[in-house]
């Protein structure tokens, strides 16, 4: 059984700040080995419920932020980018499921930690067929088109609710309570990574016996509706072929399939500037 590991580093246990997960800041040297050390927890209890192939994502920022000198060497390492699934590279490549670990609630969320979806200079709201989708609903429903199911989410109460909202059955791992976008009561590391370790050993263990939640299915074609932070750029976003200017600050564009949606969402976010 092949289990994708899709890491965020919002959600990684102890995060409350931009700081502690910003490439330039020093903080963040001390962040990159507590988000190895969960995944690592993810690692042992994906292996303990039965995986015998794991491959891990690194979806933070540019994706190079895993310590492979650190990372358990029982599972292949995805870093850099970009890649053409990015959060969720190697969706396609025949896994059976994925678990979504350091995760983060969409733009908007009240009392959750770092709270955005996918730019939080440029992305004020984001739609899939007229609903409200964070990155645990895009990276979910790109896995779903492949028939990949995510079982668990690790992250603050709020991505874990957002995740149930989703992925009715998904298991959640609540590392935080966040009383604000940069506050957050945390549990102490080894009971972190420790429930990190047996949600997952329970997730797979469930879904090695046919239990468990489905993957996420947005039917094709999908709309994707972007709502900028400012007008200026819904001007740039405009320039897709074939998009639609919606009012001053939303566009949106069809795709044919999830995919082509998660490309197209990640082609008008990257050509705007800020
Ligand atoms: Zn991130």
């Amino acid at each position: 059984m092949k289990i994708l590991i899709a890491c965020d580093m919002e959600g990684i246990s102890g995060v409350v700040d931009w700081n502690q997960v910003t490439p330039s800041h020093p903080e963040y040297q001390r962040f990159r080995h507590i988000m190895t050390a969960d995944v690592n927890a993810a690692i042992a209890g994906a292996a303990e419920g039965g995986a015998n192939q794991i491959l891990v994502s690194d979806g933070h920022w540019n994706g190079t932020n895993i310590l492979i000198e650190e990372l358990d060497s029982r599972a292949q390492l995805n870093s850099g980018s970009p890649s053409r699934f990015s959060m969720v590279q190697g969706a396609d490549s025949g896994v059976d499921a994925a678990l979504f670990i350091g995760y983060h609630a969409m733009v908007g969320t009240l009392h959750a930690v770092l709270d955005h979806t996918w730019s939080n200079q440029r992305v004020a709201n984001l739609w899939l067929n007229g609903r409200l989708t964070g990155e645990f609903g895009l990276n979910g429903a790109l896995c779903g088109s492949f028939g990949v199911p995510v079982l668990m989410v690790s992250g603050d109460q709020s991505v874990c609710a957002e995740a149930r909202e989703f992925a009715k059955g998904v298991l959640t791992a609540q590392v935080k309570e966040a009383a604000g976008r940069s506050a957050a009561c945390c549990l102490p590391l080894a009971e972190s990574q420790s429930l990190i370790k047996n949600t997952a050993a329970q997730a797979v263990s469930q879904f090695k016996q046919g239990k468990g939640t489905r993957p996420i299915q947005i039917a094709p074609p999908v709309n994707i509706t972007i709502a900028f932070i400012n007008t200026s750029m819904a001007d740039q976003a405009s320039i897709f072929p074939g998009s639609q200017r919606l009012d001053g600050t939303r566009v949106s564009a069809a795709a044919a399939n999830m995919p082509d949606a998660y490309e197209t969402f990640r082609t008008l976010v990257n050509m705007v500037s800020i």
